[in-house]
């Protein structure tokens, strides 16, 4: 395999792939003159993990931190619904100050990154997918020329990569398996559009979804699962992969209610036939005042 990309526009990646081990050079720390720049023209796409860290240091549900702090966007030609960080009308990053990042704790995976790219690949001879790491350099990044050689590993390291990698793997194989062609290839409705974005970046309405009756009367879980999922988010998140697993590609692991549909089209009926119960009351209703008042 070759162990260059093959870039077909005008980037700032540098085109040669990079494993864990590979040597890069490169620093940054408060005092560097470049400090900030980066995340003054920010671009900074989130995960499904990000947004629990971020909501939750911001102290908001995830419908109101997605409303206030993000916007969505569609992930390359697959139609995908993904998001990204606000800025301000300069392009400047929302959670800047002049000291640094306001959220530094819980930064988001490709600030951790930056200026390393990957991606994740799954070679046509290989079951398994291989990540790969670019550099990407841009001018006003100043922490290139500095003299400092560690490996790609180390770096990661050094940035908290680590917890978040675990966190985003399931999410980035889904995209994955969309982008290769799963079973189910095409563009998706725009219901399991829906479903995508919910799973992915909303936790409170993806919480409200599985508490419903309509879900609960469609699976056949424990209470005891309900009850981790109403009060953990990172469970919900990885519940939500499973879920995704199961619509998109027919993987079945959450175990289907027996003739959920069958249920549901008698509860049709039943409605049904309370609606025509009323209507008939009504008329008759109508009938004997009209009846009252001829005589
Ligand atoms: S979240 Fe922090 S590190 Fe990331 S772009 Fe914003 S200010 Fe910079
Ligand atoms: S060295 Fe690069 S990453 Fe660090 S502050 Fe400067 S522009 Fe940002």
């Amino acid at each position: 395999m070759s162990d260059k990309f093959d870039i077909p526009f005008k980037s700032n990646m540098l085109p040669k792939k990079l494993q864990l081990g590979s040597k890069i050079k490169f620093n940054c720390y408060k005092g560097i003159s470049c400090f900030n720049e980066c995340c003054k023209h920010a671009d900074v796409i989130l995960t499904p993990y990000d947004v629990i860290r971020l909501k939750d240091r911001m102290n908001m549900g995830s419908t109101e931190f997605l409303r206030e702090y993000t916007y969505p966007y569609q992930m390359e030609s697959d139609g995908l619904p993904g998001i990204k960080l606000n800025t301000d009308d300069k392009g400047a990053c929302r959670f800047l100050s002049e000291a640094g990042c306001t959220v530094y704790e819980d930064r988001p995976t490709a600030c951790r990154y930056y200026p390393l790219g990957h991606l994740a690949m799954k070679p046509t001879d290989k079951n398994a997918e291989e990540t790969h790491y670019f550099m990407i350099r841009e001018e006003n990044c100043k922490g290139h020329d500095e003299d400092r050689e560690l490996t790609i590993g180390e770096y990661l390291q050094e940035q908290g990569v680590a917890d978040y990698d675990e966190m985003n793997r399931e999410w980035l194989q889904i995209l994955l398996k969309k982008r290769s062609g799963g079973p189910a290839v095409g563009r998706p409705s725009d219901t399991s559009l829906q479903l995508f974005f919910m799973c992915s970046f909303d936790t409170d309405r993806f919480r409200r979804f599985i508490l419903s009756d309509a879900f609960q009367n469609s699976y056949d879980l424990e209470p005891s699962v309900y009850e981790v999922l109403k009060k953990e988010d990172v469970a919900l998140m990885k519940f939500g992969f499973k879920l995704m697993r199961q619509v998109f590609f027919g993987e079945k692991s959450i175990p289907e209610r027996e003739k959920a549909w069958e249920e549901r089209l008698e509860k049709r009926k039943e409605v049904f036939e309370l609606r025509r119960q009323a209507e008939i009351m009504r008329r008759q209703k109508e009938e004997d005042e009209k009846y009252k008042n001829d005589v």
